[in-house]
């Protein structure tokens, strides 16, 4: 089924909030078969959102539109969709007794602007909210079907997950089903170097990488029989892997910290941290995971130069602010002193955007762990804004875990 989904809220085209709300509904419809052809996002304006329901009319089976069911009146979509669609409002006592035990319930009288979400286009199915007082609306013309949904991300998930999937609206017909390939240590241009005979050539499934966090994805899209799916996954996938092996580290949902602490568990290996510019970054992502404090030992903000000469126990001066590759084998050392783990590992680096020392690029960043008594240190030249490279630094010092 041809699919839109419109936006409606000036906070959207203003930059103010996250349209969170595409993004959900994209990875419902799409995994009930819908073809997702439109994402559009417009303010609160007659004309505009007028005019965007005509287009989709004409262009798209199923219109989907999120935002402007509250009870003021910047909030247009019911008055403007009916409007379009020259189907009228009526007053449904229904749902006016339903926004009035909503308020009753909380102790609140009901203000009287509430009553606007009463009136709702003529023949509407209504799909109860139990999170708020404006319900979901389904529409049904000849050629289309319109829903409109409360645009607070808990309301519309309350909406869709109780009251729109049960109805079975959506036809058993070809599903969207995806699987992801998680590489690391490889860019995504020689990333498509290595596969790009299979992207060339790809049809169905469709291979798609993209850059993340946590290193390169390739996403394979099936579009079919959801049965055959995961026949030509393992295909792709093998083929795949023959190229890249080596920098798999997961798929689809699998997240990195959560790796490293089973695979430790497993192992009955611990681990400490002794961080300087990821201030604790690494610590909270691997302490984000349920069940961390079987692995995790504890961690360490050396982030001064004195506070690395203190836990150091150091008369001299830290050379190169502490980036510095010295530096950081003994911050290694002295957490494998101190905390006697299987696993330590100690993190320096410029962040940017000024540096430390003359003697340290922004981006430059030093690595060492301390494997089962085996000290390892790497430099890496880390590209981009503080934000990013802190990021990157995180991953790699993740990663460097993880082997
Ligand atoms: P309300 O009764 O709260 O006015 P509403 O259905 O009229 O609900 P809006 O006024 O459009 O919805 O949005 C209310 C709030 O919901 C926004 O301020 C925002 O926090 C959130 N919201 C709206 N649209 C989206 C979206 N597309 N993605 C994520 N959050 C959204
Ligand atoms: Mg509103």
């Amino acid at each position: 089924m041809k699919t839109e989904i419109i936006n409606v809220g000036s906070e959207i085209l203003l930059g103010d909030i996250l349209n969170t709300n595409a993004r959900y509904l994209s990875s419902v419809l799409n995994k009930l078969g819908c073809s997702i052809y439109y994402h559009t996002s417009v303010g609160d304006n007659q004309k505009r959102l007028k005019k965007l329901i005509n287009l989709a009319l004409e262009r798209s089976e199923l219109i989907v539109l999120t935002g402007g069911l509250g009870p003021t009146l910047d909030d247009i979509t019911r008055e403007i969709t009916s409007e379009a669609l020259e189907i009228p409002l009526e007053h449904n006592p229904k749902i006016a007794e339903e926004i009035n035990c909503y308020f009753k319930e909380r102790g609140i009288t009901m203000p009287k602007n509430n009553l606007r979400q009463a009136k709702v286009p003529r023949d509407a199915r209504i799909l109860h909210n139990s999170n708020g007082t404006a319900p979901g609306l389904l529409i049904e013309t000849k050629n289309n079907i319109i829903v409109l949904l409360p645009g607070p991300p808990n309301e519309l998930k309350a909406v869709v997950e109780e009251s729109l999937l049960p109805l079975d609206l959506f036809k058993p017909m070809d599903s969207i089903v995806s699987t992801t390939i998680k590489t690391y240590g490889i860019g995504e241009s020689q990333l498509v170097e290595k596969i790009e005979d299979l992207i060339q050539t790809q049809s169905n499934p469709t291979i798609a990488p993209l850059a993340k966090e946590d290193g390169v994805h390739i996403r394979l899209t099936y579009k079919g029989n959801q049965q055959y799916a995961s026949h030509y996954f393992s295909k792709y996938k093998k083929r795949i892997d023959e190229r890249l092996g080596n920098y798999i580290w997961g798929y689809d949902n699998q997240q990195l910290n959560q790796l490293i602490i089973d695979r430790c568990a497993q192992k009955k290996l611990n681990l400490s941290t002794v961080e300087s510019c990821t201030s604790g970054a690494v610590s909270s992502l691997l302490t984000d995971v349920s069940g961390s404090s079987k692995v995790f030992w504890g961690g360490n903000i050396v982030y001064t130069d004195n506070c690395k000469k203190e836990f150091l126990s150091l008369n001299s001066d830290i050379p190169n602010g502490g980036v510095d590759k010295d530096i950081t084998e003994q911050l290694a050392g002295q957490l494998y002193i101190k905390s006697g783990c299987d696993i330590c590992l100690a993190v320096t680096g410029a962040l940017g955007p000024s540096t430390p020392h003359n003697n340290v690029s922004v981006g430059d960043v030093f690595i060492s762990t301390i494997l089962k008594g085996n000290l390892k240190t790497s430099k890496f030249k880390f590209r981009g804004s503080r934000e990013t490279i802190k990021s990157r630094v995180v991953y790699a010092a993740l990663f460097k875990v993880l082997k």
